[in-house]
């Protein structure tokens, strides 16, 4: 059976107390939690990493994510972080290809390539964002476009890397807006991206992918997303600030 998967994208928000207060009530109420088959990822900003890993220890089932890593293995890179440095405290996860890097920070495709290697390089496991514009969805090329996204970033990988990668299907226009995509779009493109995924590496490993969805997914719309038989778990960006609702999705499988 798939993983499933919530993973917290707190993106540049909340003052270190914040964030480890938000933890600290994260596994208050993580303790209550009777289906740990979910695995939760915690994606703080970099300077929360380490403390929050502390707050963890060895709970059962909650990892600890970066939002970003360098493409370069180590050296002169001054303000950059290597999977290198974040693998060596006991980050697991890496957030990659975010729509917000591609955008403000012209990360394209054969960048990402490049931290994709690196973060399996060190054990990391991406976490691998794909989404399509407004204009590509009203023009009707979402589906291609995000394949292209798949194929120029990650099909350079052997299958055994590629058995390793989380993907999290973000269309553009759904992040931070509180415009869900349907339970019915999610489904459609989770299942092309599976199929695109089979049609280079087989089904078997395809089957195995974890394809999370993301964009103002909330208590109020988790349940229903993930009923859809290829949506694995959520990326969840502002409801992952407030641990109730990071919770309640927890829950809603
Ligand atoms: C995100 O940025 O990854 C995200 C899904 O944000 P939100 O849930 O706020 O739309």
């Amino acid at each position: 059976m798939r993983k499933k998967i919530v993973a917290g994208n707190w993106k540049m928000n909340l003052s270190l107390e914040e964030g480890q207060r938000l933890t600290s009530e994260i596994l208050h109420q993580y303790a209550n939690v009777i289906n740990k088959q979910v695995s939760v990822v915690l994606n703080p900003p970099f300077p929360h990493l380490y403390p929050v890993k502390n707050l963890i220890g060895e709970t059962q089932g909650i990892f600890l994510g970066a939002q970003n890593c360098s493409d370069k293995e180590s050296g002169a890179f001054t303000g950059e972080v290597s999977a290198k440095i974040l693998a060596s405290f006991g980050v697991s996860h890496v957030i990659l290809g975010h729509s917000e890097r591609r955008e403000y920070f012209k990360e394209g495709d054969a960048l990402l390539a490049t931290k994709v290697n690196q973060a399996l390089a060190h054990d990391l496991t991406p976490i691998f964002c794909c989404g399509e514009s407004l204009q590509t969805r009203e023009e009707g090329n979402h589906i291609s476009v995000v394949r292209a996204q798949l194929t120029a970033s990650l099909f350079h990988l052997s299958a055994e890397e590629f058995s390793k990668v989380v993907i999290a299907y973000e269309p553009i226009w759904a992040i931070g807006t509180g415009k869900t995509a349907t339970a019915d779009q999610a489904q459609e493109m989770h299942q092309a991206l599976r199929a695109h995924i089979a049609a280079t590496y087989g089904k078997e490993l395809a089957e195995s992918i974890s394809i999370l969805y993301g964009g103002s997914a909330n208590p109020g719309n988790a349940k229903e997303l993930f009923a859809k038989p290829d949506v694995d778990g959520g990326l969840i960006g502002g409801a992952s600030l407030k641990a109730g609702d990071f919770l309640e999705i927890i829950c809603s499988f």
